[in-house]
């Protein structure tokens, strides 16, 4: 299975920054298309990007999308728009969202749901905080909030990407090691199986938390680690690139 890494800009950029930064990339992208590479940027943006990128192998995506299908919802953005800027994926559930938007495992499961009934793939992150991490729950954590997203997309669930991103590791400059990425890998891996029926439709399982160009190779090297989703270190072209040739590399 080929590696996917996922750039997440978060709330940075500018239409100057934006063209910069993808020209670099684009450019200095390895060839043969030995992994899939995607950028989700502020919404705000994806016309821009859909006219930077449409003509390159780099995909692009959102940070989130609306739950509902569409009408008087202020402020959202719906699934069929970000496919209608060409948006191959769209982050939900991310813990930033979790955290500050009050998102829970159900609305997390709509999005991911509204996402692919218009044929944009929901990047589904999952992850622990510290707290819980030290109570000895981050099995439990992950697998209720994927298991919230598998009961609802049904026989849709080999479309998702399911990012691990324990939340104490998310731009701390704490990384999880490989062998800790690894264990909640292979259990949301055994997670996906069993809701798949058979592991050749298993969704590729992204790794984030602080990746970057000098432990990339390492984490992607685990046998359950399908790729990376990476916030900070995709604003920089060099270390954005570096991360793309570990992945291609594998
Ligand atoms: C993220 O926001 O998804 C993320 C992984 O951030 P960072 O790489 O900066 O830790």
């Amino acid at each position: 299975m080929k590696k996917l890494v996922v750039g997440n800009w978060k709330m940075n950029g500018s239409l100057g920054a934006n063209r910069q930064l993808l020209e670099s990339v684009v450019a200095g992208m390895p060839k043969g298309e030995l992994c899939d590479a995607a950028v989700c940027v502020p919404s705000i943006y994806l016309f821009q990007i859909q006219d930077l990128l449409g003509k390159t192998d780099l995909k692009w995506g959102a940070q989130d999308v609306s739950a509902h299908e569409q009408g008087a919802y202020t402020g959202e953005i719906s699934a069929a728009m970000l496919r209608d800027l060409g948006c191959r994926f769209t982050l939900v559930g991310h813990s930033e969202r979790r955290l500050y938007h009050g998102e829970s495992d159900q609305i997390v499961a709509a999005k991911a749901q509204r996402a692919l009934s218009c044929g944009v793939a929901p990047i589904v992150c999952v992850g622990e905080s510290l707290a819980e991490r030290e109570a000895g729950e981050t099995m439990t954590v992950v697998k209720r909030q994927l298991a919230a997203v598998i009961h609802a997309v049904g026989h849709c669930v080999s479309e998702i990407v399911v990012a691990y991103e324990p939340v104490w590791a998310i731009g701390t400059g704490r990384t999880a090691s490989p062998e800790q990425a690894q264990e909640v890998h292979a259990v949301l891996r055994n997670q996906l199986i069993a809701a798949c029926g058979h592991s050749s439709a298993v969704p590729r399982i992204l790794y984030g938390g602080s990746m970057n160009a000098t432990n990339a190779t390492d984490l992607l090297a685990q046998p359950d680690i399908d790729g990376g989703l990476i916030g900070g270190a995709s604003l920089k072209a060099a270390d954005f690139l570096s991360i793309l040739s570990a992945a291609s590399a594998e």
